[in-house]
């Protein structure tokens, strides 16, 4: 996408250190935005992110930090706003998976689940809110996945989390939509990223027959959306969840 300009912003994306998170940072820095790069383990691989996105020319700054922990989240939200002076951009899509069918899975597994992809972006959407609604502007985009939508055998927790996604989406984009702050959600299909590396080849070619596009996506299509939804012409946008899965659940 062309001609949005981001400069003068500043963007959190969290579990940026791999994946869909590390295209989105890319290309909110290459619209401009100043970026924080966030992780929980993987800090070379996020290093290499910030490096990157310096080397062509964009400000990014390393924000390591468990999101799901309420001290850490805020902390996360604490040092960016200190390095850049503000924060004007969240994308909470720090995920993760541990699949298994319902009578096999481990209560421990689905709070961990729970724990990262809603949890965490609870904790960082009520430490970054404050700063959003007395500037009164902001954007929050949250991770969440077709799966959410129509649920899938084998990820009850990560369904659960994705779907509760969608309910903190609609009900903050209520509460905070008289301070100009939007609120929204994307719902990916398959794209190509780990998640969908460690599939069979089995499983994706029956994937793939479910996908009326007839490929996965790729990072960079999610980037796109995310890129238009923080921009002002995405201003009286709030509150939906965009879905981007090559037509799967149309
Ligand atoms: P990925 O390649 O597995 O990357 C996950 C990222 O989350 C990594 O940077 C990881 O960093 C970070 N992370 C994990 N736990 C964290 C924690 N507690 N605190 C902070 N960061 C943490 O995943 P992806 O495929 O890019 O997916 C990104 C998001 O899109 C996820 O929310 C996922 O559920 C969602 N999604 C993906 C697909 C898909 O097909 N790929 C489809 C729909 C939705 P560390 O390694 O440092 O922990």
């Amino acid at each position: 996408m062309t001609g949005i300009d981001l400069s003068g912003k500043v963007a959190l994306v969290t579990g940026a250190s791999r994946g869909i998170g590390a295209v989105v940072a890319a290309r909110l820095a290459e619209a401009g935005a100043r970026v924080g790069v966030n992780y929980h383990a993987s800090s070379d691989a996020a290093t290499v992110v910030v490096d990157s996105i310096k080397k062509a020319g964009g400000e990014a700054f390393l924000v390591g930090g468990d999101v799901s922990q309420e001290d850490k989240a805020e902390a996360v939200i604490k040092n960016l706003v200190e390095h850049f002076g503000g924060i004007d951009i969240l994308i909470n899509n720090a995920g993760i998976n541990k699949d298994q069918l319902l009578i096999r899975m481990k209560p421990e597994d689905f709070d961990n689940v729970m724990n990262v992809n809603l949890r965490g972006a609870f904790l960082c959407t009520r430490y970054a809110m404050t700063h959003l609604i007395r500037q009164r502007s902001g954007r929050v985009i949250n991770m969440s996945s077709v799966v959410g939508l129509s649920g899938n055998p084998g990820q009850a927790n990560y369904a659960a989390a994705k779907a509760g996604l969608v309910g903190l989406t609609k009900a903050v984009a209520r509460e905070v939509a008289s301070r100009n702050v939007t609120v929204n959600a994307l719902a990916p299909g398959y794209i190509t990223t780990a998640m969908v590396d460690e599939l069979s080849e089995e499983t994706q070619a029956k994937i793939l027959e479910r996908i009326p596009m007839g490929r996965f996506g790729t990072p960079e299509d999610v980037a796109e959306a995310v890129v238009f939804l923080c921009s002002d012409g995405a201003s009286y946008i709030t509150g939906q969840v965009l879905t981007i899965d090559g037509g799967m659940i149309a």
